[in-house]
């Protein structure tokens, strides 16, 4: 069995899968240059192996030689290729070392290919020696042309490129890469053209081996090229994982992606995006196809927005309704960003969107509540209102009536008291105008118009308020008194509305009286000025006092324990107090009754 006849085929069975390999992945591979020169240079190995296989088993001169000068095409080829392959794939190397090399290779195989006479190398003869394992084979007695020296100098400047580029990129990182190309394939040159040149010379008798040392060259490139393949597929492998990862997450968040390319008019949208739209997984689609799913009153607006995001190479914002067959109207919010090409131009947009019908039916909801809210507001102020007019009434009606009553008496005297009866309308009149201005500073209050704020001196305001509550407290057996320094200051504040809180805590006093059996009845009512900044008024007396548990709730409109109570006086009077800027507090004395108290600022400019 001869050897020779199952290696060298082998060997071109190599570089011709290793060349397959490589075109397969050059035709997918965006960085294709280096798998185009390792395609060809594999080409080129295996024809070189192929015609020394024929070199190896010729049988004439002629034939030899032929196979000689044929076999200068894949020699330059794989030369150019293997230096073509050095610098795309390490991207470094000097450019005047592989042309020059390159064009003295190249002229010397084309002068030994196009000349008559032999320029590189020429068989004069044959031997027929006997190697390994008892085979023959033809060895030829070559003889070097003038041309020869061309050739190697090529050779040498091409080795010298490759070395180069390889210490370049060793400095830059890449120190394995340039060990296993670059120093294989300097090493597998210089040891091809050496042996090559000792067998021509007959130092050695073995076949040629250029084949053999190529076919080294073609592996150390394969093998750091399989590792980009690798390192490719493992970086596809993860980007496919992170996309699946972002679908699901997308896919829970309901998000849907697209992106428009502008040059085509041609939309890419996810499954949510297509399930958003309710458009088929097969259907293309565009911009105007897109325009037809949004509800025509928002087109304009979409489009508009579009506009000024392409014209400004802006972020697009806009939230707009569908108009689905199935699904009915939806809310969609759409965000996205415009991408510029090279010129500064918009090619693309891409971004995403989100159902947001839910969101748009509460808030729609909740304006409807609001509606309703503020109408039971008014409402419920307009109730306010009306109780607080018939409580705060109720005093100075009263009033009118006991005083018409008593007038009615003195009428009916034989000799009727006509200054009695004088004085009587005259307080009559002064209740009436009393409850008109009643009437008009509640409704103020109630509309939350702004309180008249005026100099309101303290004593002059017990004063009054004793003036005009007298007589009742009379009536009721109530000893009232009234404790205050003259020299307290003034405060801001509406006249008529502060009476109006004083008489409602006094009355409340004197009604918690009338069911006790206390001996004697007692509504005490002071003011001191101790609080820094304002004027502190009580309100005591020497009733029951309020159950402790109740204390939190006598604030609370329509809170009573009277029979015919309304409830409205301590709310009204707090509203008053706080629209002066102060406060309003209830309580128990240790010893029984209870404590109203409240604040109220003092006028700074008349302390000064
Ligand atoms: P009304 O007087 O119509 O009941 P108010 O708002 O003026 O409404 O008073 C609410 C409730 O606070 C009263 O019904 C009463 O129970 C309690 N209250 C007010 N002042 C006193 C007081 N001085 N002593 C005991 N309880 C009081």
């Amino acid at each position: 069995m001869n050897w020779m006849t199952v290696i060298w085929p082998m060997m071109i069975a190599a570089c011709l899968t290793l060349a397959l390999i490589n075109l397969r992945i050059a035709m997918g591979d965006v960085r294709r240059l280096p798998h185009v020169f390792f395609f060809f240079s594999a080409l080129a190995v295996a024809a070189v192996t192929a015609m020394e296989l024929a070199i190896l088993r010729a049988q004439t001169v002629e034939e030899v030689n032929l196979w000689l000068r044929w076999s200068s095409v894949p020699l330059v080829v794989m030369v150019s290729c293997v230096t073509g392959f050095v610098g795309s794939f390490f991207r470094t190397g000097k450019a005047w070392l592989a042309v020059s090399g390159n064009c003295l290779m190249a002229s010397a195989e084309a002068a030994n290919f196009l000349s008559d006479t032999p320029a590189v190398r020429h068989a004069t003869g044959l031997q027929q020696v006997e190697t390994f394992g008892g085979v023959w084979f033809t060895k030829p007695d070559v003889v070097e042309g003038p041309w020869s020296p061309v050739e190697i100098a090529g050779v040498a400047l091409v080795i010298g490129f490759v070395l180069e580029a390889s210490r370049t990129l060793w400095r830059a990182g890449g120190q394995k890469r340039a060990v296993i190309v670059g120093g294989s394939i300097a090493f597998f040159f210089l040891f091809s053209r050496g042996h090559a040149i000792m067998v021509e010379r007959g130092i050695v008798q073995t076949p040629y081996f250029v084949g053999f040392a190529f076919l080294a060259v073609l592996v150390a490139m394969g093998h750091e090229l399989s590792d980009e393949v690798f390192r490719a597929a493992q970086l596809s492998r993860d980007l496919s994982e992170s996309e699946r990862r972002m679908d699901l997450a997308a896919h829970a968040a309901k998000l849907g992606f697209w992106t428009w390319d502008l040059k085509s008019d041609e939309i890419w949208a996810n499954e949510t995006a297509r399930e958003l739209f309710e458009v088929p997984a097969n259907e293309k689609v565009d911009f105007s196809r897109f325009m037809l799913a949004v509800h025509p009153e928002d087109r304009d607006g979409v489009q508009k927005a579009v506009e000024e995001a392409l014209a400004g190479g802006l972020a697009y914002e806009r939230e707009y309704r569908t108009m689905l067959n199935h699904a009915g109207n939806r809310w969609i919010a759409a965000r996205g960003r415009v991408e510029l090409g090279p010129g500064g131009k918009p090619v693309l947009m891409r971004g995403v969107l989100m159902d947001i019908t839910a969101q748009k039916q509460s808030e729609y909801e909740l304006q409807q509540l609001r509606g309703q809210l503020a109408h039971a507001g008014r409402v419920s102020m307009m109730g306010q209102l009306a109780s607080a007019l018939a409580h705060e009434l109720n005093q100075p009606l009263g009033a009118i009536l006991r005083n018409a009553e008593a007038a009615e008496l003195f009428m009916q005297a034989d000799v009727p008291n006509l200054e009695e009866v004088r004085a009587i309308i005259a307080d009559i009149r002064k209740d009436d105008q009393r409850a008109g201005d009643v009437i008009d500073r509640l409704r103020a209050l109630l509309k939350r118009r702004d309180i008249e704020s005026r100099s309101v001196s303290v004593v002059q305001l017990l004063d009054e308020v004793l003036a005009l509550i007298r007589a009742d407290a009379a009536a009721r057996g109530v000893k009232l008194t009234v404790s205050c320094d003259s020299d307290i200051p003034s405060v801001r504040g509406d006249r008529v509305h502060l009476q109006q809180v004083l008489i409602n805590l006094i009355i409340n006093a004197m009604d918690a009286l009338s069911d006790t059996c206390t001996p004697e009845r007692k509504v005490t009512v002071s003011a001191d000025a101790s609080k820094t900044g304002f004027v502190e008024v009580t309100v005591s007396d020497n009733g029951q006092g309020i159950p402790p548990e109740k204390l939190q709730n006598v604030f609370d409109p329509f809170f009573t324990t009277k029979p015919h109570g309304m409830g409205m006086g301590l709310p009204i009077s707090r509203t008053i107090i706080e629209a002066h800027g102060g406060k309003i507090t209830a309580g128990n004395h240790k010893n029984g009754g209870a404590v109203f108290r409240f604040t109220l600022p003092v006028d700074e400019q008349q302390e000064v």
